[in-house]
C-alpha cells in the first residue's frame, strides 16, 4: 500500500529547530512529506520565499522522503494538488490552540477529506516561535541552538543589511 503523502505548512520566516522537530515526528507517521512554504505577501516576512526555501532545503537535506515547495493558493486547495491528504501543524501551547482549532475546522468545511494532524514538539522547543528569534537576533542577542548555523548567519547579515539601510 502507497503511504499517505502529509503537507507541512507555514510561513517558515525562518524554519526554527521547532520547525524541525515537528518535522521529524510527522516523518515517524508519514514517510513522504512536502514542507510548503507559504507565499502569502500579506505577512510581509523578513527572508523572502526563495530565501526560506533555501533554508529549510538546506534543513532536511539528509532526510528521506522530504520535499520543499511553495503555495500560493488556498492551503486544502494546494494539498489536493499534490495528491496529499493530511496537514500537519505544530501546537506548542494553549495559545496555539484556538487559531490551530479555527484553522483546522475552517479548511475541513472546505474539504472535508483532508484531516489536520496536530504534534507536540520536544518541551525545549514549546516556547520557541520565528517571531521571537527575529526579536533576538534584532537586539544582537544568541539564537544558537534554536536555529540551524545556516539562519544564525543569515538573520546576522539580513540585520546588518538593514542597519546599513540596504533592505
Ligand atoms: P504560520 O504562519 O502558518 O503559523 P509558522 O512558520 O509560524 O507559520 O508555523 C508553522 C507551523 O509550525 C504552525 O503549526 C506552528 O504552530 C508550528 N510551530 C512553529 N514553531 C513551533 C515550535 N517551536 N514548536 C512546534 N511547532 C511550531
Amino acid at each position: 500500500m502507497k503511504s499517505i503523502l502529509a503537507v507541512y505548512p507555514g510561513t517558515f520566516d525562518p524554519f526554527t529547530n521547532g520547525h524541525q522537530d515537528i518535522l521529524e515526528r510527522a516523518l515517524k507517521i508519514f514517510p513522504r512529506m512536502i514542507v510548503a512554504v507559504s507565499g502569502n505577501p500579506e505577512k510581509a516576512p523578513l527572508f523572502t520565499l526563495e530565501e526560506r526555501m533555501e533554508i529549510i532545503r538546506d534543513a532536511v537535506r539528509d532526510m528521506q522522503g522530504v520535499r520543499v515547495d511553495a503555495f500560493h493558493t488556498l492551503l486544502v486547495d494546494y494539498v489536493k494538488t499534490q495528491g496529499a491528504a493530511v496537514v500537519i501543524r505544530g501546537l506548542r501551547a494553549i495559545s496555539d490552540f484556538e487559531y490551530e482549532f479555527q484553522m483546522a475546522l475552517m479548511n475541513r468545511r472546505i474539504a472535508e477529506d483532508i484531516e489536520t494532524v496536530f504534534l507536540m514538539p520536544h518541551e525545549a522547543y514549546t516556547y520557541l516561535s520565528s517571531r521571537l528569534v527575529k526579536e533576538v537576533a534584532l537586539l544582537g542577542g544568541t539564537v544558537k541552538g534554536l536555529v540551524s548555523p545556516l539562519v544564525e548567519r543569515m538573520l546576522k547579515e539580513r540585520y546588518r543589511q538593514r542597519k546599513s539601510g540596504k533592505r
